[in-house]
């Protein structure tokens, strides 16, 4: 499954290349293998360190300026989730609309779909008069458990945001 979504990422990204005459690298297939391989939201500094490991000769500036031509062609989505970083997000591929979850004590990001919300949310932009493209919902959020027993799981695991 992962491997076949990073296949097709590399086709959509070449394709999108090629139609603004730009070549294939080996860097740019590094940062593509890296960004892909994982389900987690990333920061750019990340997905530099996650390309190294793949080939150390991915420069800052190639993740920098590859990073733009992986949102405009549809490939990662930028996610402003409220922290003082980008996120980058590569799961759009596979779960198209898929919504956010942020945990205010703890910033974990939880994702989730739901067809109900889907249909809402179609429903909603029809009636204004739009068609839908492009659909996030962020969800902030207090933990139960947080309330409940003045601690929150997901805080180990979760990122400073
Ligand atoms: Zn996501
Ligand atoms: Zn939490």
């Amino acid at each position: 499954m992962e491997t076949a979504s990073r296949e097709s990422a590399r086709e959509i990204l070449y394709g999108y290349l090629a139609g603004k005459g730009l070549r294939k690298t080996t860097q740019r297939d590094a940062i593509i293998e890296a960004a892909f391989s994982t389900k987690e939201h990333f920061k750019a500094e990340e997905l530099l360190v996650m390309a190294r490991k793949i080939d150390l000769s991915v420069s800052r500036a190639t993740v920098y300026r590859t990073l733009p031509l992986l949102v405009e062609s549809g490939l990662l989505r930028e996610l402003d989730l409220g922290g003082e970083t980008k996120l980058y997000d590569p799961n759009f591929l596979e779960h198209p609309t898929h919504n956010h979850l942020v945990c205010v004590d703890c910033k974990k990001i939880i994702e989730f779909e739901d067809i109900n919300m889907e249909l809402l949310e179609n429903c909603i932009t029809r009636r204004l008069g739009f068609s839908p493209t492009n659909k996030m919902v962020k969800i902030e959020a207090h933990c139960d458990e947080l309330r409940q027993h003045g601690q929150c799981a997901k805080r180990a695991t979760g990122s400073e945001g």
